[in-house]
C-alpha cells in the first residue's frame, strides 16, 4: 500500500458521464478526500450535455423526462446519493390517492388490484375480480402453491419461469407488461437470474411464490423496517432528475475533476509496468491523448467491446454480444379538463399479447406533483422496445399521431394535445437475456487481470438508476484501491 502523505498524484479516468459515471467520478474524488491524498480525475463524455439518459426540459410549466423519471426507492443506492448530495429534502413521491395503475387486457383497462405483490397476487378474490385474467386462469396460477419447485440449475428466461409457476395467461396478462415492460424487451429472451433473481430465490426458499411473497410480507409487516422507509415505492426530485446530474456536475467541479464534455474516447491502450501492475492510454477523438493509472469505462456494453477489444478481445465478444432495445417515449400536454375524465391514476401498461403499438403511459402529472400546472395534464407514452422497433422508425409527427391513436383506442381519450415532443433512444435499454450472469462473470474473470481497469452502468449489474449508482460507485472504489495500492503514477 502507497503511503497516503505521498505526494505523487494518480490520475483516474472516467469515460461516460451519465449517471454511472458521474457517480464513478465523484465517488473517487470522495475517496481521496477522506484518504487525504491527492488524485487527478478526469470524466469524459462524447456528448456536450451530462447525464446520459438522464435528461429533463422545461417547458413553460412542464417538466418533461426525456428518459427515466423517477427511481425505485427499495434500492437504498439512490436515496443514500440524494442524502450525500443535500438533496433529501427536494425528493418528492407519487401522489398516494391516485394510487392505481391499469392493465389494457381484454378490450379494456383494467385496475391492477391490491393485494399483487409485485406480480404475485397474494389476495385472490380482488384478483380474480378485476379481470385481467381469466378464472381458468387465475385457477392457473393457484397451482403454484402445489407445484414442485425446480431443481435443474442454469438459466431461465422470464417466461419460462413464470408460466412454469403461473401459466401462460398470468404470464402474459400480468408479468409480462410489467417485468419485462421495465426492459422494453421480450420474456422469453429476458433472463430470470440476471433481471429478477428474487422470484429465483422465493421459489428455492418457499417452493412457492405466493407462499415466498405472503412470508415475506408478514415478515415486514411484524416490524421489519425497508431501506425505503416512509419513501414511495418511486421517487424523484422537484425539478426533475436533472437536479442530480446538474449537483453532481457542481460538486465535481468544486473538487477539481476535469470535466470534458463533447470529446469522444476513440480507443484504450494497456501497457504494462511491471508484474501486475498496468498503466493505461486514452485517445480522444480531438487527436489527444491521455495516460493514467486507472479507468473506469462507464459506456453502454457496445462501446465498451471497441475500446477493450486491443486489451481482452474475450472480454469484448462477450460485451458486444449484449442487446440493447431501440425505444421512444412520446410527451403530451394537454388541457386539464379536456382531459380529466380518462386520466385515472398512474398510468397503465399494455401486454405484448394485446398487440399493440403502445407499450405503456403514464399520466405524469397525476402521478406526481410539480409536472406541470394545475391547469395542464402532461402525459408519457412509450413506443419500441424488441421486436416491436419498426413501429418508432417513422417522423416525430407520426409517432405523435400514433401515439395519440393509441390513447384514444385504448383509454378513450380523444382530446388536442397543444404540446408534443419525441425522444428516441437507439440501443438505449441493455437486455439481459438469458445467460447474462455467466457471460458477465466471464468478462470479469478476463479483465481481472488489467488491474486498474473497470467496467461499470446499466449493461451489467442493473438497468435502473440505484443499480447504476451503486455500480458506479463499486468500480471508482476498485480503481482507488488499485491506485494506492500500486503507488505510481504513469
Ligand atoms: C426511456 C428510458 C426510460 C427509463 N426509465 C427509467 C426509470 O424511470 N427509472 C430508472 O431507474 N431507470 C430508468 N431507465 C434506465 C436508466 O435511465 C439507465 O439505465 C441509466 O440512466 C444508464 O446510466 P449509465 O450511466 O449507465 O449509461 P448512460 O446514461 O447511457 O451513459 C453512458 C454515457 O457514455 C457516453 N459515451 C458513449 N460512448 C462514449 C465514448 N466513446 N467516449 C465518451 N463517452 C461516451 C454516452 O454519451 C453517455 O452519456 C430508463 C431508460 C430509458 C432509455
Amino acid at each position: 500500500m502507497a503511503d497516503p502523505r505521498s505526494t505523487i498524484q494518480r490520475h483516474v479516468a472516467v469515460v461516460g458521464g451519465g449517471i454511472t459515471g458521474l457517480t464513478a467520478a465523484w465517488t473517487l474524488t470522495e475517496e481521496a478526500r477522506v484518504a487525504g491524498v491527492p488524485l487527478a480525475c478526469t470524466l469524459i463524455e462524447e456528448s456536450p450535455a451530462w447525464g446520459g439518459k438522464i435528461r429533463t426540459r422545461r417547458v413553460g410549466d412542464l417538466v418533461v423526462e426525456a428518459g427515466p423519471d423517477s427511481f425505485l426507492s427499495q434500492k437504498p443506492w439512490g436515496l443514500q446519493l440524494c442524502d450525500r448530495l443535500g438533496l433529501t429534502p427536494r425528493i418528492i413521491h407519487t401522489n398516494e390517492f391516485q394510487k392505481k395503475t391499469f392493465v389494457y387486457s381484454r378490450g379494456r383497462l383494467r385496475e391492477l388490484p391490491e393485494g399483487l405483490a409485485v406480480i404475485v397476487p397474494t389476495k385472490i378474490a380482488p384478483f380474480m375480480k378485476s379481470g385481467i385474467v381469466s378464472w381458468p386462469g387465475v385457477a392457473r396460477m393457484g397451482l403454484d402453491l402445489l407445484l414442485p419447485r425446480r431443481h435443474a440449475g442454469g438459466d431461465e428466461s422470464l417466461a419460462s419461469f413464470f408460466t412454469r409457476r403461473l401459466g401462460q395467461e398470468a404470464f402474459d396478462r400480468v408479468v409480462e407488461p410489467l417485468m419485462a415492460g421495465i426492459y422494453a424487451g421480450d420474456g422469453r429472451q429476458l433472463s430470470l437470474r440476471a433481471t429478477f433473481p428474487r422470484f429465483l430465490d422465493l421459489e428455492r426458499e418457499h417452493g412457492s411464490l405466493i407462499r415466498g411473497m405472503l412470508r415475506e410480507r408478514a415478515k415486514t409487516q411484524t416490524g421489519a423496517k425497508t431501506a425505503a422507509g416512509s419513501h414511495t415505492m418511486f421517487v424523484t426530485l422537484k425539478g426533475g432528475l436533472c437536479e442530480l446530474v446538474d449537483t453532481l456536475v457542481t460538486r465535481l467541479e468544486t473538487a477539481g475533476v476535469r470535466l470534458r464534455a463533447g470529446i469522444r474516447v476513440d480507443s484504450l491502450r494497456v501497457r504494462s509496468k511491471g508484474p501486475a501492475r498496468w498503466a493505461y492510454e486514452l485517445s480522444l477523438d480531438d487527436g489527444a491523448s491521455l495516460a493514467v493509472d486507472a479507468v473506469v469505462l462507464a459506456t453502454p456494453t457496445f462501446v465498451t467491446a471497441g475500446l477493450v477489444r486491443g486489451v481482452s478481445p474475450e472480454a469484448a465478444e462477450l460485451l458486444g454480444m449484449i442487446p440493447y432495445a431501440t425505444t421512444a417515449t412520446i410527451s403530451l400536454a394537454y388541457e386539464a379538463d379536456h382531459v380529466a375524465r380518462w386520466v385515472q391514476g398512474f398510468g397503465f401498461v399494455v401486454p405484448r399479447v394485446e398487440q399493440r403499438a403502445l407499450l405503456a403511459a403514464t399520466w405524469t402529472s397525476s402521478k406526481w406533483p410539480d409536472r406541470a400546472a394545475p391547469q395542464h395534464t402532461l402525459v408519457r407514452c412509450y413506443l419500441g422496445g424488441v421486436g416491436r422497433e419498426q413501429v418508432i422508425t417513422g417522423d416525430d409527427a407520426s409517432l405523435i399521431r400514433l401515439a395519440r391513436e393509441e390513447l384514444r383506442a385504448i383509454a378513450g381519450l380523444t382530446a388536442e394535445p397543444w404540446y408534443g415532443e419525441v425522444n428516441r433512444w437507439d440501443r438505449g435499454m441493455p437486455q439481459y437475456t438469458v445467460g447474462h450472469v455467466a457471460r458477465l462473470e466471464e468478462v470479469t474473470r478476463q479483465l481481472s487481470r488489467f488491474t486498474g481497469l473497470y467496467v461499470a452502468g446499466a449493461g451489467y449489474r442493473g438497468i435502473g438508476i440505484p443499480d447504476c449508482i451503486r455500480d458506479g460507485s463499486e468500480a471508482a472504489k476498485a480503481a482507488f484501491r488499485a491506485v494506492m495500492e500500486t503507488g505510481q503514477a504513469a
